[in-house]
């Protein structure tokens, strides 16, 4: 089970664009946390599957001693009990210090970070209580972050308000040393015409620098283009990184509430479907439901050539956030994929015509091997 743990309602940052909801002082309990532990491990144990702790916000780090002590306490509960528990974190970064670092690395826990691409995009969302951009307390901690952990994972968040920046923020993030972007438009705000032009020139740019990259040899993730790639060789389920609603994938609230998704803790409204909670377990026919609708096909998509595992339209929650119906796609997520899937196509199609090394051992790696061989042999 991966159980994306809300430790707190609360953020250091106020970022517009936040999907989890209203910000306010409210941390889990260390008796909510060590129970969480408990049900996560005991679901794990029960599935055969591994433990895996997400923490979540508002900003987890606003709850570092509960988080520490769930960690001891998951450690402790995960080995008399046979299974592997593991620790991930999403995080602004802002107040991780050397002593978080050094029991990260103890405990094995990795985590991704949200930023924003360069000063100019991050700081257009992402801002202080008092509205400052938060760019430059964070970019003096990353040569930091990325010594700490060199293939750590950034996370960053495409909007109308910061997508003229999105080219060079995201040039800016591969050339400060990370190799693994996630880029996700928040399609819950609507795109005027204007703004998808401008996505598209954005995302135009962004894959001719990733084609530069690729000829150089850099091996790098770009979900926007290896995502596509991969669902045309492998399938859908090719992808790692890909929404799981309500299957091994749930979300605890502060209050060791169950939600299917992290979208839907916000301030725990009851206006969304909670699973249960940590002390009563699952409610499995409210699981069912959510699963069920989850996997019906989706709403306008029908024959859309896209829709054949490169268009991202998987999240539920977030078509649920953004159209109040988990089988209907916002209509700036459509504008986005329509933008972005011809992109993705022209690229990977240059990269499979020139035989493109980093390409072929990402996507073909049998026929890498294969090739190896022979030239050994010939
Ligand atoms: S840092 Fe994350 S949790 Fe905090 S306001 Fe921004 S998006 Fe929301
Ligand atoms: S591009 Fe639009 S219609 Fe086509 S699969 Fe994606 S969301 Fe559905």
């Amino acid at each position: 089970m991966n159980a994306l743990v809300h430790l707190t309602h609360d953020c250091n940052l106020r970022c517009p664009y936040c999907f989890t909801g209203a910000k306010f002082a409210k941390e889990m309990t260390v008796d909510t946390a060590q129970r969480t532990a408990e049900f996560v491990v005991d679901y794990a144990k029960e599935h055969g599957q591994r433990a895996v702790f997400s923490f979540f916000g508002g900003e987890p780090m606003m709850a570092w001693p509960v988080m520490r002590e769930m960690v001891l306490h998951a450690e402790r509960v995960a080995a008399e009990r046979g299974v592997t528990a593991i620790f991930r974190m999403n995080t602004n970064g802002l107040l991780i210090k050397e002593e978080h670092l050094a029991f990260f690395e103890e405990h094995d826990l990795i985590f991704i970070l949200s930023i924003d691409g360069n000063q100019a995009m991050h700081d257009a969302e992402r801002i202080t209580q008092g509205g400052q951009g938060s760019f430059a307390a964070l970019a003096a901690k990353l040569p930091r972050f990325l010594e700490h952990n060199p293939g750590m994972m950034a996370s960053v968040v495409v909007t109308p308000t910061n997508v003229a920046h999105a080219a060079d923020g995201i040039a800016f993030l591969f050339d400060a040393g990370f190799r693994f972007l996630i880029i996700k438009p928040d399609v819950t705000q609507a795109w005027s015409p204007e703004h998808v032009a401008e996505l598209e020139r954005q995302y135009t740019r962004v894959g001719e620098d990733y084609l530069a990259r690729m000829r150089r040899g850099d091996d790098l993730y770009l979900n926007l283009f290896d995502d596509k790639w991969i669902a045309h060789t492998k399938g859908a389920e090719g992808i790692s990184i890909r929404c799981d609603v309500g299957s091994s994938q749930i979300s605890v609230a502060p209050s060791g509430n169950l939600y299917p998704c992290v979208r839907w803790v916000k301030e725990e409204e009851d206006t969304v479907p909670r699973l249960g909670d940590v002390w009563q377990g699952l409610l499995a026919d409210k699981l069912a439901d959510i699963r069920a609708q989850a996997a019906a096909p989706k709403s306008p998509c029908g024959d859309c050539s896209y829709n054949d595992g490169r268009c991202a339209n998987e999240c539920a929650c977030e078509h649920y956030s953004a159209t109040g119906r988990i089988d209907t796609p916002a209509p700036a997520l459509c504008e986005h994929e329509r933008v972005m899937v011809p992109i993705a196509d022209r690229i990977g199609n240059a990269l499979w015509r020139e035989q493109n090394p980093v390409f072929l051992r990402k996507l073909y790696p049998r026929l890498t091997q294969i090739r190896t061989r022979e030239g050994a042999s010939g």
